[in-house]
């Protein structure tokens, strides 16, 4: 290595006023491209909440928990950014308001502070930057992409802003601002209005920020006179208003960015030479998105949230995206829907209508409504050799089903659901079971990156074409190993065993076409342009 010292760039990403306008998506987007530029990068996602983690919030609200393999409970963002940049993340990599504060009080705690009265200003900013130049030196960033959460305006964002300010104040030329916004198109008016952009970015100017580029997002194009209203009045360069228009695949928006050379643009910004991007991989992908045209009709069955699908969307983002990826690779369209498992409780005669499905599929999942309908349709599956794919809850709940139906023992279930059951298919380890009584939640659960070995032969291993293989977990329960021998000689083969602590990782039927159960998230490590290998064979059976 060379002596001289790496400069590291900075690009903060912040949202003006809407949330949810794909500020997460561009940052990602901006990380591809400055990737396809060959420089480093690295993202971090600030969380402006109190919480230490999003472990602790509910996915209906926050959306998905995305897991990290260091077995950290983090924002759905992350799992854009590792789709997008295609390279593992870590607790670095995440921050919230919760996480910052507590180690500034720990940090009191221990003297660290010599005395000295311990302020918001500076000591809260100073230790968000220590955060973000920690993450960008652990992964050898060039560029580090830090995106604010929340909304412009917000009071819960301003001490991140404050740190981001006085680390422009230190090196102009090291920090470049993205203002990220929405500009609605009023039905009644049937014109793109600016003007809240405008307010997004005076209260940027508050925070002593002025943005150097504005994403523009909306249902149409920014059009001319737009863009040099914006540049005037938000005192933004005309040619850093960059229009990002509403497309049908996120996949695209690389591509859509990078025609307005937003990379070599932020690179100039920063004192660096522009340099081409190769997007390749980027086209051929849209490309496969643009040729799959035979349809895969997928169930997705779980218990309904009653906050509309867009909330679900966004609950399973990591679910979607992997079937997708798959999908794409195998050449075919993906269709979803949403199944409501307690449609089947309510009206035993309605699992017929899974008929219709080419695949069904059970996500993560907590607690007891929906579960008598998700293992009915389980049930569904496995008589009637439909593809099935369980993920976590979805493999326990598959298990359950076949030692109540195969092995007849009616009373099996999950001490999740029924402490009492004599047949504990589901069970929890004393420690765990401690965790639970002392209402120690956050942070306690199975999490992350562990080893798994697979059986030879078996379906999941010609699927993975290896022997070993490393996923992540996030749960309570574990599959009782008193079960494995009867379950294994019935057929339902345990063919992934985690080495140190030999648990039931994963489950396959053997006379089946595609009946896989795993205790982790496969859906954690699906990219894009290398979808996970058990979703891609599982569709791929699926498209028969
Ligand atoms: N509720 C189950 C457990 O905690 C499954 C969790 C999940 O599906 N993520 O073990």
């Amino acid at each position: 290595m060379s002596n001289k010292k790496k400069l590291r760039k900075y690009i903060f990403i912040v949202g003006g006023v809407l949330s949810g306008v794909g500020k997460g998506v561009s940052s990602a987007s901006i990380g591809a491209i400055m990737k396809a530029k060959g420089l480093r990068v690295t993202s971090l996602k600030i969380d402006p909440y109190i919480n230490v983690d999003a472990g602790t919030m509910n996915p209906t609200e926050h959306g998905e928990v995305f897991v990290t393999d260091d077995g950290d409970e983090t924002d759905q963002d992350m799992g854009n950014y590792e789709r997008f940049l295609d390279e593992d993340l870590n607790s670095e990599n995440y921050m919230t308001t919760g996480r910052v504060y507590l180690t500034v009080i720990e940090n009191e705690r221990t003297m660290k502070y010599k005395g000295k009265c311990v302020e918001v200003v500076p000591h809260i900013p100073e230790e968000v930057i220590r955060r973000i130049k920690d993450a960008s030196e652990k992964h050898d960033a060039d560029i580090t992409i830090i995106e604010v959460g929340g909304t412009l305006g917000e009071y819960q964002n301003l001490l991140f802003l404050e740190a981001a300010r006085m680390m422009k104040l230190k090196d102009p030329t090291g920090v470049a601002f993205v203002l990220v916004s929405y500009l609605p198109i009023p039905s009644h008016l049937g014109e793109m209005k600016t003007k809240p952009t405008q307010h997004a970015s005076r209260s940027l100017n508050s925070a002593g920020i002025n943005a150097d580029f504005i994403i523009a997002r909306g249902k149409e194009a920014l059009d001319k006179p737009r863009r040099e209203k914006l540049a005037i009045f938000c005192n933004v360069p005309a040619d850093h208003c960059i229009s990002a228009p509403d497309v049908p695949s996120i996949y695209e928006i690389p591509l859509l960015l990078d025609k307005e050379d937003i990379g070599n643009k932020i690179l100039k910004v920063l004192a660096l030479k522009s340099r081409p991007s190769n997007l390749t991989a980027w086209k051929n992908l849209n490309k496969k998105i643009a040729d799959g045209k035979k349809e895969v009709k997928i169930a997705v069955v779980g218990k309904y949230f009653g906050t509309g699908n867009f909330t679900l969307a966004d609950s399973y983002i990591s679910v979607i995206e992997s079937i997708k990826h798959a999908c794409w690779w195998n050449g075919v369209k993906p269709v979803l829907d949403w199944v409501d498992s307690e449609e089947f409780e309510k009206n035993k005669s309605k699992i017929k209508d899974l008929k219709k499905y080419d695949g069904i599929l059970v996500p993560g999942g907590f607690g007891t409504r929906g579960v008598e309908g998700i293992i009915s349709a389980i049930n569904f599956a496995r008589v009637n050799k439909v593809p099935y794919f369980g993920l976590c809850y979805g493999m326990q709940l598959a298990s359950i089903e076949f030692v109540r139906n195969v092995l007849g023992k009616k009373d099996a279930h999950t001490v999740e659901v029924n402490a009492e059951t004599k047949n504990p298919v589901i069970h929890i380890n004393p420690k765990q079971a401690d965790n639970v009584r002392k209402n120690r939640y956050g942070g306690t659960m199975r999490l992350g990156a562990y080893d798994c070995i697979l059986k030879k032969g078996s379906k999941t291993q010609k699927a993975y074409g290896v022997d070993k293989v490393s996923e992540r977990h996030r749960h309570r329960y574990e599959f009782n190993n008193d079960y494995r021998e009867a379950c294994d000689k019935a057929g339902l083969k345990v063919v992934g065993v985690n080495p140190e602590s030999d648990l039931v990782e994963i489950v396959e039927l053997s006379n089946h076409p595609f009946f896989v159960g795993v205790q982790f998230h496969p859906e954690f490590k699906s990219r894009p342009m290398r979808p996970q290998p058990l979703f891609r064979e599982f569709i791929r059976v699926a498209a028969k």
